[in-house]
């Protein structure tokens, strides 16, 4: 069965959600293009589709609990987490009801054809193919900038987060956005593709794995429709022989153990300078043992469950599979004796760079650790990989980190931080970690019709 509530903490399923037929998808993309159309939405004023935007942001704080809630019960993650996402969500809506209107504005250019200006046009519907582990953060940050723009969206979200996908849609009516401005839809990769493929959609956002991402990519391009792809990352957390240590390691336990490690710019590849590792590798240690297996809604809880019974027998075989190949195991390294899809949080090191999993992105709580003994050495680890989406590094010396950020073949470096996100922040990566912005100012400009206006 596809789409489904299995709450990965009791391991019992919830609730079964038939699918969409094709006839259901196509009526949902016909109101989508009337909402698109529309001179009270889409083609109308911006103030009122901000006006929206402004009650999206205000309903997500009224509704944390019970957004927070469905999040924990449907892919397992911490209420507490889960309460810190609903917010960011709300400043996303806020963000983009306070900046869009600035954003979007025409602006001039200057030629000896005449007066010459761009407008930025709304272009359409648009598919957004979300996943599962930030289950309405992914969501909004599509929905928030579309519905500036003045474009329609689709949502095919996860099969396991089918009740955060409802919410979310039903939140986004109850705060006055139109019929068809936004519908989720239970639907197949088939009918995703048969979606793209019409012309009343123009445009496809896509976060996920690169199997998903290159194959709706591929649809898309077929249909000479515009993409944007934010996909896995290998992210490294570097520690400088002058990092202070207790904050690496207290940020580099949280930014491998968060969401049980399945956050696309989680920290992936510890890369250590050789002066300070025996001392970040032990407290590294101790942080990753100290972690409390639990319940999500339960306070004291610091690790959740992988989010489904399918992602925890992924990390366990990719462990498994990079022991084989003579990676050394510090601690964890199984799935944990108890109910629940929790999986141990694990340090590896000896990975070796002809292992697979020297290139493998591991969606989990485990930690792959690299000890280098040059800056040279650690820009030459951390660029070589398929990925590019953040890393962080972690000295005293800032110029010293300023240079080595702009070394490191990525769309986002934080210094001093976790690889993170806020609402006027863009997020994406270069290389297999896809392309296309999301958030910020550049977000916004991705499914817009930036259109030419001469006059002589
Ligand atoms: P997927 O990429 O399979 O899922 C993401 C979304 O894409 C889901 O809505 C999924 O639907 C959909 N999807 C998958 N294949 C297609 C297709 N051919 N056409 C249309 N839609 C499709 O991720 P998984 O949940 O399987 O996770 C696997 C890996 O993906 C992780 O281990 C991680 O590496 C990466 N990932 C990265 C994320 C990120 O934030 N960048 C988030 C999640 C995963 P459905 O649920 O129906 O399969």
């Amino acid at each position: 069965m596809a789409y489904q509530t299995v709450n990965p903490f009791t391991e019992q399923t919830v609730k079964t959600y038939p699918e969409h037929t094709d006839a259901q998808a196509f009526e949902a993309l016909g109101r989508a293009d009337a909402a698109f159309k529309s001179a009270d939405w889409g083609q109308g004023p911006i103030e009122k589709r901000l006006s929206v935007l402004s009650k999206i942001a205000d309903l997500f704080d009224e509704r944390a609990d019970d957004l927070a809630h469905a999040a924990s019960i449907e892919m397992g993650k911490r209420f507490s987490d889960a309460k810190e996402e609903v917010k960011l969500c709300g400043g996303i809506a806020r963000f983009y009801a306070d900046h869009a209107k600035e954003q979007l504005k025409p602006t001039s250019c200057e030629t000896s054809l005449g007066e010459a200006w761009i407008e930025n046009a709304p272009i359409g519907t648009l598919v957004a193919v979300e996943p599962w582990n930030f289950p309405f953060y992914q969501l909004v940050r599509v929905v928030a900038p579309a519905f500036a723009v003045g474009n329609s969206v689709l949502i095919k979200h996860a099969e396991i987060v089918p009740h955060c996908a409802e919410l979310f849609e039903s939140l986004v009516r109850d705060a006055g956005a139109p019929d068809g401005a936004c519908v989720n839809l239970f639907i197949t990769p088939d009918q995703v593709a048969a979606l793209i493929g019409d012309d009343r959609v123009q445009g496809v956002a896509l976060t996920g794995s690169e199997r998903a991402g290159a194959a709706v990519a591929a649809t898309a391009a077929k249909h000479l429709k515009k993409s944007t792809l934010e996909l896995g990352g290998m992210d490294i957390f570097a520690v400088l022989d002058d990092a202070d240590l207790a904050r690496a390691i207290k940020i580099g336990t949280a930014a491998r153990l968060s969401n049980a490690g399945q956050v696309c710019t989680a920290a992936k590849r510890f890369i250590v300078h050789e002066k300070v590792a025996d001392a970040f590798i032990a407290g590294l240690k101790t942080e990753f043992e100290k972690a409390r297996l639990g319940d999500p809604l339960d306070p004291a809880t610091t690790l959740q469950p992988m989010s489904s019974k399918a992602a925890l027998e992924t990390i366990a075989k990719q462990v498994d599979e990079a022991v084989k190949h003579g990676a050394q195991v510090l601690t964890g390294g199984k799935v944990a004796d108890r109910t629940g899809f929790f999986y141990e949080p694990t340090i590896l090191t000896g990975i070796d760079k002809n292992s697979p999993s020297f290139k493998s992105e591991f969606f989990g709580p485990v930690a792959q650790v690299y000890v280098v003994k040059s800056e040279d050495e650690l820009v030459a680890l951390a660029n070589d990989s398929p990925y590019g989406l953040g890393g962080s590094v972690f000295s005293k010396d800032h110029e010293r980190a300023k240079k080595l950020a702009s070394q490191i073949e990525t769309g986002m470096v934080f210094i001093n931080q976790w690889t993170s996100t806020a609402p006027e922040l863009p997020f994406g990566g270069v290389k297999r970690s896809g392309y296309g912005r999301e958030l910020g100012d550049l977000g916004i400009m991705e499914f817009v019709n930036r259109k030419l206006v001469v006059v002589a």
